[in-house]
């Protein structure tokens, strides 16, 4: 399959799940997630007119996308990998998206490097929907008081980010997810990946991070 038959299969999946849910299409970015990608295999969904793209690591995203964002100054790049406090200033610098927002020490960082730039980008607060030990995010009680710190400190908070149990059914994470959006207030929901685009556009995602799909499996 070609780059191009790739990004229309990922649309149509995506295409088809909203028609379902009735839905608008509008509603819903496609996020390439690039990580690991190099330069090369990105540029052709460049070429297609794909924006919206997604680095899991700062520095690899400071080592591709400059050249990248040169040659197409209208893309967009997400960071929905873990984040370091030490990395906010970068992350601030580099991206319009941080989807990876997940504890108070982190906003508190974010806040003063977008005081300190003046660039503000989306922020979505991830959530440990399946409250596992080792992944990122915060546990879903504390969702409401980082919620609250990151108004405060002035964050343009864009919505939820989640990456459900590996190897579980996601739909009921998914929905959770949309629960605690909805009590909150809060309008995004970045979920849904290659395996399950449709269940999470089904449920209300207005992100997906689609990697594999685009480009193949990762070595
Ligand atoms: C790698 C990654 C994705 C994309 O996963 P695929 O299964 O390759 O689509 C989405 N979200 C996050 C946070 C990731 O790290």
């Amino acid at each position: 399959m070609t780059p191009a038959d790739r990004l229309s299969a990922v649309r149509d999946r995506i295409t088809r799940a909203a028609k379902v849910a009735r839905r608008d299409l509008a509603g819903v970015t496609l996020i390439a997630v690039s990580k690991t990608q190099s330069a090369d295999a990105i540029r052709p969904l460049l070429d297609l007119g794909h924006r919206d793209f997604g680095e899991n690591r700062v520095q690899e995203a400071q080592e591709k996308w400059p050249a990248l964002r040169e040659a197409f100054p209208d893309a967009r790049l997400h960071l929905i990998g873990q984040l370091q406090s030490n990395k906010a200033a970068d992350a601030v610098a580099l991206a319009d998206a941080v989807h990876s927002v997940d504890r108070p020490s982190l906003v508190a960082a974010l806040a003063r490097a977008m005081d300190a730039s003046g660039r503000r980008p989306a922020c979505f607060v991830q959530v440990n929907i399946g409250d596992e030990p080792q992944k990122g995010g915060c546990r879903i009680g504390d969702v409401p008081a980082l919620l609250a710190q990151a108004r405060d400190a002035a964050l343009p908070v864009a919505g939820l980010m989640c990456l459900p149990p590996h190897g579980l059914e996601p739909a009921p994470y998914f929905a959770l997810l949309a629960k605690i959006a909805r009590e909150e207030g809060v309008a995004g929901l970045s979920m849904g990946m290659s395996d399950d685009v449709e269940t999470a556009v089904t449920l209300g995602a207005t992100h997906v991070r689609v990697g594999s799909a685009l480009f193949g499996a990762r070595t």
